[in-house]
């Protein structure tokens, strides 16, 4: 129950326990005094890692999901916790009666999987992996409504908007969120901050120089590399403005975005009268998890607070949409819904891969996207199963594109 201590710890499971928000989330975890225990630990192919966490965390289930991955490292473990391997294995994890609720932090694509499987278990889903939404956002909410699941945010923007929300209805929650009685039609738009990334002062001449490391150096985040490269292209910030047109049920223009190189501001949210909430707060991602783990219950969280003698100053600067491409995008998208997402993130997914290995320079990535989101037939409600084979004909008109 949201702003509530309750006594009983959570039961958490973490999928993508080795990732840079699995790493967070146990940070919450381990200091959380008892609120929240990790059940299931989830990897893909970092089985050495995965079995340090289990040391450490004691999980009763671990799954790894690359079935070539080297299983070695997790023999001396088979005794004392349950191993289950391949993707199917997330099913079973995420559906077990004891679990609470589920962190899902996988990166891509491949992460629809787990928060799927959570919600139709009807599970509370403490979502990180936007693609989910931007790929399925819709059918989801469907599933959710079904079974009972709900899905909390974790992205710290759409964790801040939560946060302004509530701060005026406690009880509503961003599932459905703003569409309790008297909630979204007192909402006149949701401002989401952008930090501009590491090209946010150069020109568009510029930015076919830019090399992989240039583009890994975010200023202000520490992220996986696919969110940070996501972040320099502003592809992040388009799929964020999906995320909340589905996690809050608004139309895309009621959904802006101004560049805040600072990062302290993580959104805002301005109500029919003219009122702006935001939260603040350092760029740290463990306070949005352990609100969302914990369902907005607030206690110490490991992150540390925000120093006021060091903040100088917060800018707040509308964005070039002709430099940053992708933001139209991301509204049209989140306007256009059915196909559209599935492809975006599919091409994405596929350009980000090749810039990162060297094979197309920095500025084709959203140029790429583009491309294939214009040649695909649009389809308005396309079922889960068609999503996941526009998915897969996507990486592979990409790949072409690219090799051609
Ligand atoms: P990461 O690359 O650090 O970690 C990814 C995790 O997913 C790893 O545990 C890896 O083992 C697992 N994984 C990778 N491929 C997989 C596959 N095919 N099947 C199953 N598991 C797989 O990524 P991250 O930065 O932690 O991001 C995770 C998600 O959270 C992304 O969707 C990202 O957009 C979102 N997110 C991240 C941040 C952040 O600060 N890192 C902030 C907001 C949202
Ligand atoms: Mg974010």
């Amino acid at each position: 129950m949201p702003n509530q201590e309750t006594t009983k710890p959570r039961r958490v499971a973490i999928l993508g326990a080795t990732g840079s928000i699995g790493q967070s989330g146990l940070d919450v975890v381990a200091s959380s005094c008892g609120r929240l225990v990790p059940v299931t630990l989830t990897a893909h192919s970092q089985t050495a890692k995965l079995a340090e966490l289990a040391r450490r965390f004691k999980p009763e289930t671990i799954v790894v999901t690359d079935p070539q991955a080297d299983r070695t490292p997790l023999a001396p473990l088979a005794r004392s916790v349950r191993i289950l391997y391949g993707p199917e294995g997330i099913d079973e994890a995420v559906s077990a009666p004891d679990v609470d609720i589920v962190l899902s932090a996988i990166v891509g694509g491949a992460g629809l999987r787990g928060t799927w499987r959570s919600l139709e278990a009807g599970k509370t889903v403490a979502l990180a992996n936007k693609e989910s939404l931007v790929l399925a956002g819709p059918l989801l909410f469907d599933l959710a409504r079904r079974t009972g699941g709900r899905i909390l945010p974790v992205d710290s923007e759409h964790s801040a908007v939560w946060q302004a929300i509530a701060s005026r209805a406690p009880a509503l929650t961003p599932y459905g969120t703003a569409g309790g009685a008297g909630g979204k039609d007192q909402i006149r738009r949701l401002i989401l901050t952008a930090s501009g990334g590491p090209f946010r002062t150069k020109t568009l001449d510029e930015l076919p120089r830019v090399t992989v490391a240039d583009a890994l150096a975010h200023p202000t985040w520490k992220m996986g590399k696919k969110i940070t490269i996501d972040s320099a292209t502003m592809m992040n910030k388009a799929f964020e403005i999906i995320e909340a047109r589905w996690l809050f049920d608004l139309p895309p223009e009621k959904i802006g975005v101004v560049i805040h190189p600072q990062s302290v501001i993580h959104s805002m949210v301005e109500f029919i009268d003219g009122a702006v909430l935001a939260q603040l707060g350092t760029a740290d991602m463990r306070l949005p998890i352990q609100l969302a783990l914990s369902e907005m219950t607030r206690f110490p969280c490991p992150a540390p607070p925000l120093d006021w003698t060091k903040i100088q100053n917060l800018e707040l600067i509308p964005p070039d949409e002709k430099r940053f491409a992708a933001i139209p995008l991301g509204r049209r998208v989140a306007r256009e819904g059915g196909s559209s997402g599935a492809v975006v993130n599919a091409a994405n997914e596929v350009a980000v891969a090749a810039f990162l290995a060297g094979k197309i320079p920095f500025h084709k990535i959203i140029e790429i996207v583009q491309a294939i989101l214009d040649h695909h037939q649009f389809e308005k409600e396309p079922a889960l199963e068609r999503l996941f084979e526009l998915d897969r004909q996507a990486r592979r008109e990409t790949q072409k594109w690219i090799s051609d």
